[in-house]
């Protein structure tokens, strides 16, 4: 039986991992570096999808994952989170 982790994409068999949901978005948020404060993360904490990395030059969106729900783009203090129109 696959242990489940919390919080994070699981990469046993089967999991979300495989599953590259970013295919679903219509909408994208794109962060504006010149406005976050690089600091407060409360995008990577609201993302129901893991798809907020914690990187040494702030917070990064994983595409591969991100589902252009437009939480982080709501919850961002600075409101320095665009929600963008996916060109596909
Ligand atoms: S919530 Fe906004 S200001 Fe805070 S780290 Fe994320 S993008 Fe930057
Ligand atoms: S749009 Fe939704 S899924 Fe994508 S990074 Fe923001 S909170 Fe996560």
């Amino acid at each position: 039986m696959a242990k489940i982790t919390i919080g994070a994409i699981n990469p046993d068999a089967g999991s979300s991992k495989n599953y590259k949901t970013g295919s679903w978005r219509n909408m994208k948020p794109v962060i504006d570096y010149t406005i976050c404060n690089k600091k407060c993360l409360l995008c990577y904490q609201y993302c129901p999808d893991s798809a907020v990395e914690l990187t040494e030059d702030g917070p990064k969106i994983n595409y591969d994952y991100c589902k252009g729900c437009g939480i982080c783009a709501y919850e961002c203090p600075k409101e320095a989170i665009e929600m963008e129109q996916e060109e596909k």
